[in-house]
């Protein structure tokens, strides 16, 4: 997050909505990230670093760093994807139906930007049953332990 371009739609503390125009979106994105946020594109299985990750800390939107999912709540699915049993709030991300490529599927966006992040299935681990299987590609990760130091250099900063 350490990119100018990108400080205009990226703020971890900001909750009012980011809404920008697809080109726009593709000025500030990775075409990695543009391809899953914007056009609901899906990463190959098995390729994102967080997919195994079992480091402890939060998980956050890499379009607009609104806080997705706490690493705790990160399970081994075995599907290719990082996978959660619950969002970090029940405003941190919004549904949809995708009926696309003629399966029945809830869609998960973002509930600051609207970027796709991938589907919830109903075959997950208590306590939730839920599975949110997500696209490690729009996922920006913080160490609790980082978030701890820069949290304290700010209030000292104060
Ligand atoms: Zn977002």
């Amino acid at each position: 997050m350490d990119n100018d371009s990108k400080d205009l739609a990226n703020s971890n503390t900001d909750t009012d909505k980011v809404v920008l125009s697809n080109e726009e979106w593709k000025k500030i994105l990775s075409p990695e990230v543009y391809h899953v946020a914007r056009e609901k594109g899906t990463e190959r299985p098995w390729t994102s670093k967080y997919e195994d990750s079992k480091e402890i800390g939060t998980y956050y939107c890499a379009v607009c760093g609104n806080a997705l999912f706490e690493s705790d709540t990160k399970f081994e699915s075995g599907c290719g994807w990082p996978s959660f049993y619950k969002p970090i709030s029940k405003g941190s991300v919004i549904y949809a139906n995708d009926t696309a490529y003629g399966m029945k599927r809830t869609e998960v966006m973002c509930g600051k930007c609207n970027s796709h992040l991938g589907h919830v299935f109903e075959d997950g681990p208590p306590p939730t049953g839920l599975r949110y299987c997500i696209n490690g590609v729009v996922l920006d990760f913080e160490k609790a332990k980082e978030a701890e130091e820069k949290y304290n250099a700010e209030q000292k900063e104060k």
